[in-house]
């Protein structure tokens, strides 16, 4: 055997493991009793009497185990999971070179507070988001634990650095549900309703939403249209940063039209603003490139990280350009936990995972996967109005047949039916007309194609 033929023999056997989420855990869909099943419906009713009813459930299915493209509960169902706990289990649950670096971390010291006495995990953190995140200027990071202490944390970064105080956010966006994220989230029901007041200064614009826009409309005009109502209606001088998710996730997986970022990103560098790219769903080799931004080559001054970030673990990142992010004074950004050690273990075993198994080519073979078959399935129900998204980021989106109303009971449906058939699918959109797929970029193939056929035979049943 050659070295080259070896060090592939080896590739491969670190392939097998790694998409097996540990060797033990079978890549199946494997159902045993209906779904949910007995103890699960048991845990439930202990849940429900002790757990808070503003926690919601989207499939009350209790997990056991999980790895590469599985969740397996406690009856035993194996189920597809195209959610990865909302994007976030990219490298799959529990992967080896997570699992390995968080045990070694763990045994070693679990906190000290990076502000009290720093730990160079950390630091190899921030030097990754130096090196991933898109541009090659100069950079600095601060983490933090949630996405949306990220996006909280950008503002107050360019609202130091410009000293204006307006914050402009777009139709359909989602940036978290704390008391300023929930003024920059747009949708009502359910993250804000009844949890005002909302924090001033945040002024909301058109998205360039190509399925819903003008036919033929481009990213440019789409751009005019948000940058005009800004300029009259905020005024240029006021805007601190423009926040914006490169392809919107809990909003409909809106892709914008090509040229509709790079125009805002412009107009921000003419008009002294921060372009602040919120890349929490959409960033981490999900879209097919270490971050959507980096399609169509924006550089945005500042990048929120999380979700994918950190192989299931509770981590969140602002990156940009020094000089924006090193405005606040000293002593003036952090918290307790932000960037805890074991966090940050994890993340660095996910960035490894990512880039040895190069999961951002995976993710764009399961976009042509999933594209593929999912346009043959519009031509079959003309229930499905959109496909869209970008690597392993799709969506379909249902209307009334023929028309752009939204069919929200047609996609609770096929969901509900996804979910009796074991395969785990989520529901976004404003209007809660949308199915979003985001297997982790670690799922074997033949188990992509038969969560597929599961989706196909949900779409079958609705006539
Ligand atoms: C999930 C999400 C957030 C909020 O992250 P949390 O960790 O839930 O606070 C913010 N922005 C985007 C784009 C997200 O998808």
């Amino acid at each position: 055997m050659t070295n080259h033929c070896h060090a592939g023999f080896r590739r491969s056997i670190v392939l097998a493991m790694t998409d097996l989420g540990g060797p033990s855990l079978p890549q199946e869909r494997r159902l045993v009793t209906a779904v949910p099943g007995p103890r699960s419906a048991a845990l439930m009713e202990r849940r429900n009497a002790v757990v808070a009813r503003g926690i919601g459930t989207t499939l009350p299915v209790f997990v056991e185990r999980a790895g590469g493209g599985v969740l397996v509960d406690v009856d035993g169902n194996s189920l597809i999971d195209f959610g990865s706990g909302i994007a976030v289990a990219s490298v799959g649950n529990a992967a080896d070179a997570v699992v390995a670096r968080v045990q070694e971390q763990v045994a070693r010291f679990t906190h000290t507070c990076f502000m009290v006495t720093p730990y160079d995990g950390y630091v190899e953190v921030c030097e990754a988001l130096d090196r991933l995140t898109p541009g090659d200027h100069e950079k600095r990071s601060a983490l933090f634990n949630s996405g949306a202490e990220a996006v909280e944390n950008a503002v107050k970064i360019a609202r130091a650095h410009t000293k204006r105080q307006a914050v402009v956010v777009f139709d359909h966006g989602y940036h978290g549900r704390t008391n300023l994220t929930m003024a920059l989230t747009a949708k009502n029901m359910p993250y804000k309703h009844s949890f005002g007041p909302f924090a001033p200064e945040v002024y909301r614009v058109p998205m360039s939403y190509p399925f819903r826009d003008p036919a033929g409309m481009t990213g440019e005009q789409a751009a005019a249209r948000a940058l005009d109502l800004v300029e009259k209606q905020v005024g240029a001088d006021n805007v601190a940063c423009v926040v914006i998710e490169p392809i919107q996730g809990e909003g409909g997986f809106v892709v914008p039209a090509p040229g509709f970022l790079a125009a805002l990103s412009q107009w921000c560098t003419d008009n002294g603003a921060v372009f602040v790219a919120d890349e929490i769903q959409s960033g981490f080799a999900r879209t097919g490139d270490w971050f959507a931004c980096d399609h169509e080559g924006v550089v945005p001054d500042l990048v929120t990280t999380a979700k994918g970030i950190a192989g299931g673990l509770p981590l969140a990142a602002v990156t940009g350009r020094a000089e924006i992010m090193d405005a606040p004074h000293v002593g003036g950004l952090g918290g307790t936990y932000g960037g805890n050690p074991v966090a940050c273990a994890a993340a660095l075993g996910a960035i490894e995972t990512m880039e040895t198994l190069d999961l951002c080519g995976r993710a764009r073979r399961i976009g042509e996967v999933m594209t593929a078959r999912l346009v043959e399935l519009a031509s079959t129900y003309d229930v499905i109005g959109d496909v869209r998204g970008r690597g392993a980021m799709v969506a379909v989106e249902l209307t009334r047949p023929g028309t752009l109303e939204p069919d929200a009971a047609a996609t609770a449906a096929v969901a509900k039916a996804c979910h009796a058939d074991g395969l785990v699918v989520l529901t976004c959109g404003t209007h809660g007309n949308v199915l979003r797929l985001l297997p982790p970029l670690v799922m074997p193939e033949h188990l992509l194609d038969e969560g597929l056929g599961v989706l196909e035979k949900a779409f079958a049943g609705l006539a």
